[in-house]
């Protein structure tokens, strides 16, 4: 069997946390399998559905180098919906219902007050023809509800919840169709699936419910099932389910300095038993990824974490990945002497700073002779790796070690009390410019 997974956002704004996580696993476990991964566009809800926001998703997706194997719309395929709801209509298992909105408030009201739980009483499944044609003359358009399958039971191996089972006897028929002829998510979803053959769908557990009822439309439709998992959702670093993670997108990742590696780490092992690590390279991820790892409880996001993690994959990237967000003329040397002490890439702007020039640096008065002879003998040293050629000689010649002798000697050169290792830096900065800095503190 060819695993295949889809991931499938609606167009109706920009991938938040929860949903990239949601495409990452369906990316990482199809990658892991050899199968493939599906981008589906569910923008049957043409009111809502906004092309900029596709292309958005395009874009995230790209930046996080989750590249789909093959793109679908679910706006291209209303022909197919049509012939195939057609069967389900020809086999009885879809009917018209003619309640308003008003009308269906009331009965669940009705149900709630009386202590039961507000399930569709199938009124409009009683209904005989000429009910039906009366309606319809009133011009009254129906909409749609899947007849569900009361005397089949509802069973499935969830891959993260284990084995799941509802009683259809205890769920409204879900409608499909509205009222205007546009769709409702589910079954269309359904069709997709099985046209598809997706084999893997990876979904948050707000899903189980409406999986329940897609069980019994694969059925109607003559086709076997996909396995499912739904994964517990995530929750703010307060620990309860937060408004702020659904506005927290890849516009706001980015604008922080996030490493897509350093997303993906987190997102990848948040939620399941394996330790989150500062992997730069997704391979591991990939390898280690498993569903039986995921527990039912929601998983924190903390965005600190996610900041902590960051700086972690910084440390570790190349020159090249990242020499197009570097300042002009900082090299690989450059890169490598300042990596270590960076949370985000942008941040290399402000040390390449220091290193070129000018900076500023108020010199304690007992220290201005002990620089005044450190420019002496950096004039004279061998400046192919002058820090240990600078601070042999000042530490033979002065007696200083340690912070006397150390920091004086950065904060002149660099202007700040902490940063780089000196070593890596002082041939950056270079003779010229060091003895200058030695020579004005
Ligand atoms: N468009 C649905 C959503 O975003 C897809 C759910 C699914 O994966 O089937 O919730």
């Amino acid at each position: 069997m060819t695993v295949i997974t889809r991931f499938a956002p609606s167009p109706t704004g920009t991938l938040h946390v929860g949903n990239i996580r949601t495409a990452l696993h369906n990316w990482m476990f199809a990658r892991g399998q050899d199968g493939r991964f599906l981008l589906r566009v569910d923008d049957t809800d043409g009111e809502r559905s906004e092309e900029r926001f596709v292309e958005a998703i395009r874009a995230d997706l790209a930046w996080l180098g989750l590249v789909p194997d093959g793109e679908e719309r679910q706006s291209a395929r209303f022909d197919r919906y049509e012939a195939r709801f057609a069967e389900l209509k020809a086999a009885g298992r879809v009917y018209p219902a003619y309640e308003s909105a008003q009308e269906l408030d009331l009965k669940r009201k009705v149900l709630l007050g009386r202590g039961l739980p507000p399930v569709y009483d199938r009124a409009a499944l009683a209904l005989a023809d000429a009910d039906k044609a009366k309606f319809e003359a009133e011009g009254i358009r129906p909409h749609w509800r899947f007849r569900l399958d009361h005397d089949a039971m509802i069973e499935w191996d969830d891959l993260v919840r284990g084995p799941q089972r509802f009683d259809p006897k205890t769920m409204s028929d879900p409608v499909v169709r509205r009222a205007d002829g546009s769709w409702l998510y589910l079954l269309p979803s359904v069709i997709d699936d099985v046209d598809m053959a997706v084999s893997h769908v990876v979904r948050g557990e707000d899903h189980v419910s409406n999986t329940a009822t897609q069980l019994q439309m694969f059925a109607a439709l003559g086709a076997a099932a996909p396995r499912f998992a739904h994964e517990a959702l995530l929750t703010g670093a307060e620990g309860k389910l937060s408004k702020r993670l659904g506005s927290l997108g890849i516009a706001h990742f980015r604008e922080l300095g996030i490493e897509p590696q350093a997303l993906i780490a987190l997102l990848a092992r948040l939620g399941t038993s394996d330790p989150v690590e500062p992997l730069v390279d997704v391979a591991p991820l990939v390898a280690s990824f498993d569903f039986a790892r995921f527990g039912r409880a929601p998983a924190r996001f903390d965005e600190e974490e996610l900041a902590q993690l960051n700086a972690r994959i910084v440390h570790q990237l190349g020159f090249d990945a990242v020499r197009d967000r570097l300042p002009a003329g900082m090299g690989p040397a450059g890169w490598e002497a300042i990596r270590p002490n960076l949370s985000t890439v942008a941040e290399a702007a402000d040390w390449w700073q220091v290193v070129e020039g000018p900076v500023a640096a108020t010199i304690p008065e007992e220290d201005r002779a002990f620089l005044a002879l450190a420019a002496g003998i950096a004039e004279g040293i061998d400046w192919s790796d002058p820090w240990p050629e600078l601070t042999g000689a000042l530490k033979a010649a002065t007696g200083r070690k340690g912070r006397a002798l150390f920091l004086p000697l950065r904060l002149a050169l660099t202007g700040r009390e902490h940063g780089p290792d000196m070593a890596a830096l002082l041939p950056l900065i270079g003779k010229e410019n060091a003895l200058a800095r030695l020579g004005s503190a």
